[in-house]
């Protein structure tokens, strides 16, 4: 894949979370260009609604513009300290998703309660710094935070989901929101059961595989045509 390819990837992944409702006017996604200390990411000020490969800028993991029109988001921090301390990560989302945040206020831990979504857990972390991520110490202290897990919810503002992808890391942000969704309406009816023992292990082994990413991205790219 060479960078024009992957920038209309970006830009493609940030148009369908904009339709997903998990992108508004703010947040990003990044990709880490393969073996280099540099990344794409959509530029700060264009509308995420519109957005087109020459939105997306290339900056270095000290946040320096590299190529691009614009500069990036002032929380490139989040991007620029996850990659520097999990190598295994090649695509990073910053979001503010409506269901996992209202979850995070109410301090109720994320619990695996619906099939594609059940990679979540309760030991999820929740970072507690609420404030822009807009420097390089909170930055590597939201990164400490997240540690090996693949999502981690910023209490009273919004998350950030990694990944070794920007496919995976649409599909798990689709799929940990949309258990967040049923945790929150399940728990107006009264105490949640959720899944656990064998049959989570199960339900995650066979709900959570590559193909069902490429499978959830393509439903909503046929969508979005
Ligand atoms: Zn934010």
């Amino acid at each position: 894949m060479d960078l024009a390819e992957i920038k209309i990837q970006l830009a493609h992944a940030i148009r369908m979370l904009v339709r997903a409702e998990l992108l508004d006017m703010n947040g990003h996604l990044s990709y880490r260009i393969p073996g280099t200390d540099e990344l794409l990411i959509n530029s700060r000020k264009a509308s995420r609604a519109t957005l087109t490969a020459d939105n997306i800028v290339r900056i270095d993991l000290d946040g320096e513009l590299r190529e691009g029109e614009g500069e990036p988001p002032s929380e490139f921090h989040i991007h620029t300290s996850v990659y520097r301390a999990r190598p295994d990560v090649a695509s990073v989302l910053h979001h503010h998703p409506h269901w996992q945040t209202v979850l995070g206020i109410a301090r109720q831990p994320m619990q695996p309660v619906f099939s594609i979504g059940s990679f979540v857990s309760p030991e999820l972390p929740v970072y507690e710094t609420s404030s822009l991520v807009n420097t390089r110490e909170i930055g590597d202290e939201l990164a400490t935070c997240l540690g090996e897990h693949s999502v981690a919810t910023i209490r009273h503002h919004g998350a950030i989901v990694v990944g070794e992808g920007i496919q995976e890391v649409f599909a798990r942000a689709i799929f940990v929101e949309e258990n967040a969704k049923k945790q929150y309406y399940a728990s107006l009816l009264g105490p949640i059961q959720p899944l656990e023992g064998e049959n989570l292990e199960r339900t995650r082994e066979t709900n959570w595989k590559p193909i069902i990413a490429a499978k959830i991205w393509n439903y909503y790219a046929a969508q979005g045509e």
